[in-house]
């Protein structure tokens, strides 16, 4: 049994006094954790503060990116370690924004996920799709040779602890959604490429959430298929009376 997440990704979004007046909004509506897994991940600055203020609650607060050292000459960037001590349990790693904005590989997010999961942090790993590629008929090579890429090296023991998320870039903050069938195809065929890398029952293991354009009318449709087991909202995320519908839909 997969249990459902739902994750709301901030983006660059809301001071850290706005971050910790939605976690006290939201805290005490949330569904058993037995019942579906509640992720919110926030600006780095925000995250120690809404630790503490989801202290004893099942809301579970994640990075948006980290680096792939714990620690040294590194201007800037934060250390998956640190996250890891300060209560953070998830961190996103490999969105498209920031393969495209920042010139982020495969390589660098393999690296990534690979000292994120030895320091406690459980990766939410970004699976792209672009129009391009769909009409091409590219999308297949394209998902498996990114998941080959992104995961390589990981022990299966690793990869349970790995989230996947489809999200075609065309369908990220343009209000359309893929249709739930195109998006249960993608996550098919990430789930289908890690039961080949890593056998039949961690494929099954493993969740694969859908994200781009998710909000309180599509959520239901999208999650009613079984290879999505949840979904990773940007916009809808922000307004936390939104988020709660997503959250208890
Ligand atoms: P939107 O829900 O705003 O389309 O963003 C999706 C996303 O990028 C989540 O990581």
């Amino acid at each position: 049994m997969r249990v459902p997440i739902i994750a709301g990704n901030w983006k660059m979004n809301k001071t850290v006094s706005e971050a910790v007046e939605f976690v006290n909004y939201i805290k005490n509506e949330l569904p058993d954790p037995s019942e579906r897994e509640i992720v919110l991940a926030a600006p780095t600055l925000s995250l120690t503060s809404m630790v503490q203020a989801a202290k004893d609650t099942p809301l579970k607060i994640a990075a948006e990116n980290c680096y792939c050292r714990i620690a040294g000459a590194y201007t800037g960037e934060t250390s998956p370690r640190s996250l890891s001590l300060a209560g953070i349990h998830h961190v996103i790693l490999g969105h498209s924004e920031r393969r495209r904005l920042f010139n982020e590989t495969d390589e660098l997010i393999n690296q990534k996920v690979q000292v994120a999961l030895r320091n406690g942090l459980c990766p939410i790993v970004c699976c792209d799709d672009t129009m391009g590629r769909r009409i091409a008929g590219k999308k297949v090579r394209w998902v498996v040779s990114r998941i080959l890429a992104d995961l390589k090296g990981l022990s299966p023991a690793d990869v349970t602890k790995v989230t996947m998320a489809f999200e075609p870039s065309w369908a990220i903050g343009t209000g359309q959604s893929a249709d739930p069938e195109q998006a249960a195809e993608g996550c098919y065929l990430i789930r289908q490429t890690i039961r080949d890398m890593y056998g039949e029952d961690i494929g099954n293991a493993v969740r694969i959430l859908y994200g781009g354009s998710v909000n309180e009318t599509n959520i239901k449709a999208l999650m009613a298929y079984d290879d999505i087991d949840g979904v990773l909202v940007g916009g809808a995320s922000l307004d936390p009376d939104r988020f709660l519908k997503l959250v208890n839909s």
